[in-house]
């Protein structure tokens, strides 16, 4: 650097005064704009570079143009992974993401009781049909799962123990992990048994005046296989009763329909658990209902109305827009063939395997003629995600795509820089897309983005 002297940038003013930012002080803002210049003539003294004052005004005018698109935009998800907890989980019904559009649209009667004019409380917006869906005394939505336990912890058994097996001291991903989960919640964690066996007798034995909850935790993501029991709720809720201890049973997944409908056993339902007698049974409202990310807590009266006291309940209240999407949701759940036809979550786990097959062969197809391009459909194994069935691969078809020079780390970027986002499964050689979670009427949006990743010529970066 030393002794060479940097061209200098144009002033703020110049940049301001060129044609191509005739208009952009009233589109986006004098301020806007001011930083903008400033950032750009910056990173040109910087680098040193002779940048001509055009130049640099279109630079600027392409960095407001990025400012002023949506940060949030809709993708493509080829990857299979009907529950993408990093691509949003549950793509809402039709009804349930208009239902919220009207809710955030106008006023509503969130907390008003129209008969009587009287203040009421938002929760009864879902309350009924949780009641009737569930089988439940009561119930309460807040914004997730993690807010559910933390506040049902925290109401029920702050200062004081709750009793979990160690085999299900888990971490559903990210930062959910239980014996973390407890601690904020003020509550103590009190460890019995082993990974793989827990009996009652552990329960009972640990069991002092100041134990206040038996939880259970349902190990979500993964399974412990072979020599391995921990007790049932029916017998979790009998040892409950005997001490007089709530019996809390985090299941997480929360399907209301149930998925064994379409051959998905094993995942834990709120109905049946709280039959079994759990006190309170708490799950998300976006994995197998297919709703919008909330978390219920439901099951007796009392308790519920604890939870709704405690003061953290403020903070975790649901949106109106959460609710009404929560409440068409609900309302589709009621019964399963109605569920499962617009609940897109369900119709993708349903979806049979022959439908799949045949979209999978009509993609191949279509993308084999496009230049330099190979592609074949065949069956492979999805998962259900979202930290639910983490052992049942679901039966899919999928197309694997090769490019004669293009390696497939590379085409997977290209797909996921591109417009619309195409997110793909890479493997050894090939991108996968698997048709299951590819709308039906994206698979000619598809095809159009692997044309424009192969396409020689200009691309974004
Ligand atoms: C997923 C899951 C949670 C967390 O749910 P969020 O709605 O994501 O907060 C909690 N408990 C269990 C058992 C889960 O599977």
């Amino acid at each position: 650097m030393a002794g060479v002297t940097p061209p200098r940038p144009p002033s703020v003013h110049r940049v301001l005064a060129e044609p191509a930012l005739a208009s952009a002080a009233a589109v986006h803002g004098h301020d806007a704009t001011v930083d903008a210049i400033r950032l750009e003539i910056g990173r040109v003294r910087q680098s040193a570079e002779t940048a001509s004052t055009s130049v640099i005004a279109d630079r600027v005018a392409a960095r407001l143009a990025a400012w002023d698109r949506p940060s949030l935009v809709g993708v493509i998800n080829a990857t299979g992974i009907v529950l993408h907890t990093n691509l949003g989980r549950a793509p809402l019904a039709e009804s349930a993401a208009r239902a919220a559009y009207a809710a955030g649209r106008a006023y509503s009667n969130l907390e008003i009781d129209l008969t009587t004019g009287r203040r009421s409380s938002r929760q009864l917006t879902v309350r009924g049909r949780l009641q009737r869906l569930l089988g439940a005394e009561s119930a309460v939505v807040v914004n997730n799962c993690a807010a559910a336990t933390v506040l049902a912890l925290r109401a029920l058994a702050a200062g004081r123990e709750v009793i979990v097996s160690r085999g299900q001291l888990v971490e559903i991903g990210g930062s959910y992990r239980i014996p973390e989960i407890l601690a904020v919640s003020g509550a103590v964690l009190r460890e019995v048994g082993t990974t793989n066996i827990t009996r009652p007798a552990d329960y009972e034995r640990a069991i002092t005046p100041s134990t206040a909850v038996l939880l259970r935790v349902h190990a979500s993501n993964y399974r412990v296989r072979g020599f391995a029991k921990t007790p049932g709720i029916a017998e979790l809720a009998a040892l409950g009763r005997k001490h007089s201890l709530a019996v809390i049973d985090d299941i997480g997944s929360g399907a209301v329909v149930d998925p064994a409908r379409f051959g998905f056993a094993g995942e834990p339902l709120a109905a049946a658990s709280l039959k079994a007698g759990a006190d309170l049974v708490l799950f998300s409202g976006d994995k197998l209902l297919g709703g919008p990310q909330a978390g219920i807590a439901a099951g007796r009266e009392e308790l519920v109305r604890r939870l709704e006291r405690d003061p953290l309940m403020r903070a975790l209240r649901p949106d109106k827009m959460t609710l009404a999407a929560l409440d068409e949701t609900l309302r589709l759940s009621a019964t399963p063939e109605r569920a499962t036809v617009s609940i897109p979550t369900l119709t993708m786990l349903a979806v049979p395997f022959a439908v799949l097959r045949q979209r999978a062969e009509a993609l191949a197809e279509a993308l084999s003629r496009l230049p330099g391009v190979t592609a074949v459909a065949r069956r492979s194994r999805g998962y259900a995600g979202g930290g639910t069935l983490p052992d049942q691969p679901v039966r899919t078809a999928v197309v694997a795509v090769r490019h004669e020079s293009i390696r497939e780390g590379e085409l997977a970027r290209r797909l996921r820089t591109g417009t619309p986002a195409v997110l793909v499964r890479v493997r050894r050689g090939e991108v996968v897309i698997d048709v299951r979670t590819v709308f039906v009427e994206q698979d000619a949006a598809v095809v159009g983005a692997i044309r424009a990743a192969v396409e020689p010529g200009e691309r974004g970066t």
